[in-house]
């Protein structure tokens, strides 16, 4: 079939670029091999976070001691929550499919593996089609390491570890960046013992090592046992044991294995070089500031860019580009702040350079930090845990990055969002006011620590 525009992967970016340009008149066809609304609803953000709400209802039912509320003991029923995120997931896909059921009979849905067969050409169930511009939305799924013995045993990725409904003796995870800290805490809080194993230094390693800090600080006292710096060298089974087995070291052992050690592109099995599409080394599509790939009409959105990995990223990317197909802005992707948040508890969130990236850069700065134990909210609710750390240009007084950990960090992150987008200098912080007693009046107050703002 001739369309106007193949999208292929219903991904952030896949399903509102299909929707709106079959609005705006285009006839769009979307390909999707997987479940409508890609990682983000289905194995992604949605039911992770629908788990997460479970076991810090756990914690907090078993920490309300310190609050002076005693419950009776806790029980986590891992089969209702699984049931509960799946009712959740459900519904974002029912949603998804009637936003594309509106693009009425200008979009047609196809469920299908897609490939490409040659310039704009794309065959999805043996069908061929082809369009004046094709949209690549098809996403990562996850990397598998190559560590001796992992094909030999049965490992757990996120998707997988969502659907098991009884809680695992002693959950080992392999990555302790975000999916494997979000991932270690939550199964930790449903009652199982967790090892997180990673070769770096740190967990979330990425961050500045003060800032991965307080997550560890965290996570030992809840009981997780960290294995840092610890490189899996093998991994093998044992009765009804799995063992992960270090360069150096002790064999460590557990019931179950969760891989989280990074994502890799989906482009393997899509034809690129049959379009002439480039990719990088990582096997990452290769895209212009205005997300044209190195084969003329075709663009690419979302995670398989290699940029950072994010639903509103992606998001982000839908809203440029399709400014861009129509005309509407020549706006291109440089120049946008990148926030992120680890939904662990307390969060993990940042925006901009971290302090380690600003020194290999060579940029200066000046850098302050403020417990949140002395942020008034913060120890009413007790909730003291974390830290906010603020890198500021000297010359200009512009934001150059931030990192919260600490209750709400995700939200509050967006206060140096807006500020860094604005490129406005942190005076704007330092003359407003800050409602009292508020998590938020640590934003202030830390800003406040720069000499320059001192009271
Ligand atoms: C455990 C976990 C937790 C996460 N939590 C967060 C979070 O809290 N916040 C956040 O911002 N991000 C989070 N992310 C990341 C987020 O899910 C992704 O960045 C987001 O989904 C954007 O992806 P995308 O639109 O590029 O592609 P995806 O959502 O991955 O969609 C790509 C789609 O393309 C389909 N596809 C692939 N190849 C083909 C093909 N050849 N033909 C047809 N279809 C194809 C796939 O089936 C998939 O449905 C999380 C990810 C994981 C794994």
């Amino acid at each position: 079939m001739d369309v106007d525009v193949i999208v292929i992967g219903s991904g952030q970016a896949g399903v509102p670029l299909a929707a709106r340009l079959a609005g705006a008149g285009k006839r769009v066809i979307l390909a999707e091999r997987g479940a409508p609304g890609g990682t983000c609803i289905n194995t992604g953000c949605t039911p992770t976070k629908t788990m997460i709400a479970s076991a810090r209802a756990a914690h907090v039912a078993r920490n309300g001691r310190r609050l002076g509320v005693t419950a009776g003991k806790v029980q986590v029923d891992l089969a209702a929550i699984v049931e509960r995120k799946n009712s959740i997931v459900a519904g974002w896909r029912e949603a998804v499919m009637n936003r594309l059921k509106a693009g009425g009979e200008r979009l047609t849905f196809i469920h299908g593996h897609a490939r490409f067969t040659g310039d704009r050409r794309v065959e999805v169930n043996g069908e061929a089609h082809r369009a004046e511009t094709v949209i690549v939305n098809v996403g990562a799924r996850p990397i598998v390491p190559p560590i001796h013995g992992l094909d030999s045993i049965e490992w757990l990725d996120n998707h997988r570890l969502m659907d098991i409904r009884e809680t695992p003796n002693h959950l080992l995870i392999l990555g302790g960046g975000y999916v494997g800290c979000e991932f270690g805490q939550m199964f930790r809080r449903f009652g199982s013992e967790v090892t997180i194993v990673d070769a770096a230094d740190h967990l979330m390693s990425r961050e500045d090592p003060d800032i991965s800090a307080q997550i560890e600080a965290v996570f030992e006292k809840e009981g997780i046992r960290l294995c840092l710096p610890t490189t899996a060298a093998a991994v093998s089974k044992s009765g009804n044991e799995v063992l992960v087995h270090p360069a150096r070291g002790d064999q460590i052992r557990g019931s179950h294995l969760l891989v989280a050690t990074g994502r890799r592109p989906n482009t393997d099995e899509l034809g690129c070089e049959a379009a002439g599409i480039e990719l990088d080394k990582h096997g990452f599509i290769v895209i212009d500031d205005q997300y044209r790939t190195s084969a003329s009409g075709v663009y690419a959105v979302g995670d398989v860019t290699g940029e950072p990995q994010f639903t509103h990223v992606a998001w982000d990317d839908h809203r440029i580009l399709f400014d861009l197909l129509l005309g509407r802005s020549k706006r291109g992707r440089s120049g946008r702040a990148y926030p992120y948040t680890a939904f662990t508890d307390p969060q993990l969130a940042g925006v901009g350079l971290t302090e380690r990236e600003a020194k290999k850069q060579q940029i200066s700065y000046e850098v302050t930090t403020l417990p949140y134990g002395s942020i008034a909210r913060a120890i009413e609710v007790d909730e003291t845990a974390g830290i906010l750390k603020v890198l500021l240009d000297p010359k200009t007084e512009k934001v150059l990055g931030a990192a919260i950990v600490g209750a709400e960090a995700g939200e509050l992150i967006h206060v140096f969002v807006a500020l860094i987008q604005a490129g406005a200098s942190a005076r704007a912080i330092v003359d407003a006011q800050f409602v009292h007693p508020t998590f938020a009046e640590g934003v202030q107050s830390v800003v406040l620590n720069f000499a320059r703002y001192a009271l």
